[in-house]
């Protein structure tokens, strides 16, 4: 089986096609369940000749199946496609500071159960960590009663900075022990799957592209704002890495360069005003000034206890310093969307991670700012939106990732042979 490098991904525009085109014949089969080829073409609006060669190779790889073929149909196949039922399944993994998502589907996501483990991860020093890891892995196939066999592979998201071409982690802060540390191939020697490493926003736009509030896009930004802020850019329906894996680093673009000086060296960075901590820290002084908040009640009167949770929590119940803090956050990202309009021209801005939680409040200040400040050549107004997708979105990236390689990679194929001795 061999892995795409990153030189060979960001090749043609031909490839970006196919990809693009299997994947639309993929999901609208996968969304009808079953579908005739005439539907088919009436839903992707691809031609005959396109969609006959798509629907071939598709079902030569045994990604898709005829729906009742095998069935006594008198006189002729059924002509109802549908998602192969013995394709196999992935097991996503999400490594974040503080918890571990895991989730283990078929193709279909058929039962979409996502286990959280809540402990500290990945701040934990890594001699307690990985080992967490692995065990994690193996107790979600136990748990799932699926077949280790049909594991086709497994995606991992984490945060950033890392290398997906060589598959490390590159100097997370303050994440003990991680530093260059060869996540991929260790969990390849350990499991026997083949895995594949992105960063948590990449792997949040291509969960949003797949499944989420990008699925009628192929070319838009995704801000995650969680611990901090990231950013993935999909250009022609795929993530535009960058020479370096840099692109997409939303959170450490300058908004105001005479701000403070940041952890990554530059000043005035997104991520300084419009993080879930900047907001948290905001209400503390407000707090400490002496202002009256639901916040104070929500944590108990402790001000080290303050959450992003409480804060949005309160806002939508009118509060004023908590609605005052999240308008410095929404202001900020505001700016943000504007340079990321004007810097790549895409269909949509979509916003997801811990900003779901107060969507509505903060949005129509950051599409006013996009509305007011960037360039548009057409009469509608670029459309900011916030993911459909919540806090799941990077863990479901993580299994987009091989379901990407899937179609992407011809010689990445689904062990039918292993399951085909279990039926
Ligand atoms: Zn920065």
């Amino acid at each position: 089986m061999k892995r795409m490098t990153p030189e060979s991904q960001s090749g043609s525009n031909l490839k970006d096609i196919k990809l693009l085109n299997r994947a639309v014949v993929f999901r609208a089969i996968r969304e009808a369940g079953a579908i005739s080829r005439a539907d088919l073409a009436k839903q992707t609006g691809l031609n005959p000749a396109t969609l006959t060669h798509i629907t071939r190779e598709l079902l030569d790889r045994n990604l898709i199946e005829d729906a009742g073929a095998g069935e006594a149909r008198v006189g002729r196949r059924s002509s109802l496609l549908r998602i192969h039922s013995m394709i196999g399944n992935i097991l996503a993994v999400r490594l974040a500071r503080h918890n571990i998502q895991g989730l283990l589907t078929d193709l279909d996501l058929h039962e979409m159960v996502i286990h959280t483990a809540s402990s500290s991860f990945l701040s934990n020093p890594i001699d307690a960590s990985l080992p967490a890891l692995l065990d994690g892995i193996e107790t979600l196939i136990e748990k799932s009663g699926v077949d280790r066999r049909t594991i086709l592979g497994i995606g991992i998201s984490a945060p950033g900075p890392l290398d997906t071409g060589r598959g490390i982690l590159i100097a997370p802060p303050n994440f003990p022990g991680w530093d260059s540390f060869p996540i991929r191939k260790i969990i390849e020697e350990k499991t026997g799957f083949t895995t594949f490493l992105d960063n948590d926003a990449n792997s949040a736009a291509l969960a949003e592209k797949w499944f989420g509030a990008g699925r009628n896009l192929d070319n838009f930004v995704f801000i995650l704002v969680e611990d901090g802020v990231g950013g993935g850019v999909v250009i022609n329906g795929d993530i535009y890495r960058g020479q370096h894996d840099i692109a997409g680093e939303i959170g450490h673009t300058t908004i105001d360069r005479n701000g403070a000086i940041c952890a990554c060296g530059n000043t005035g960075c997104l991520e300084l005003y419009a993080s879930p901590h900047a907001v948290e820290n905001r209400v503390r002084q407000s707090l400490l000034a002496g202002r009256k908040s639901l916040v104070s009640d929500l944590s108990d009167n402790d001000i080290n206890h303050i959450s992003f949770e409480m804060i949005a929590k309160a806002a939508l119940q009118g509060d004023a310093v908590a609605n005052e803090a999240l308008l410095e956050m929404a202001q900020a990202l505001g700016v943000a969307a504007v340079n990321v309009i004007n810097s790549f021209d895409p269909q949509a801005v979509i916003l997801g991670g811990k900003v779901s939680l107060v969507g509505d409040l903060i949005l129509p200040v950051i599409q006013e700012y996009v509305n007011l400040r960037a360039i548009s050549r057409s009469e509608q107004k670029l459309q900011v939106l916030v993911s459909v997708l919540g806090e799941n979105a990077p863990v479901i990236g993580a299994f987009s990732l091989v379901l990407r390689e899937l179609f992407q990679n011809p010689e990445f194929h689904p062990a039918v042979d292993a399951k085909e001795e279990k039926l």
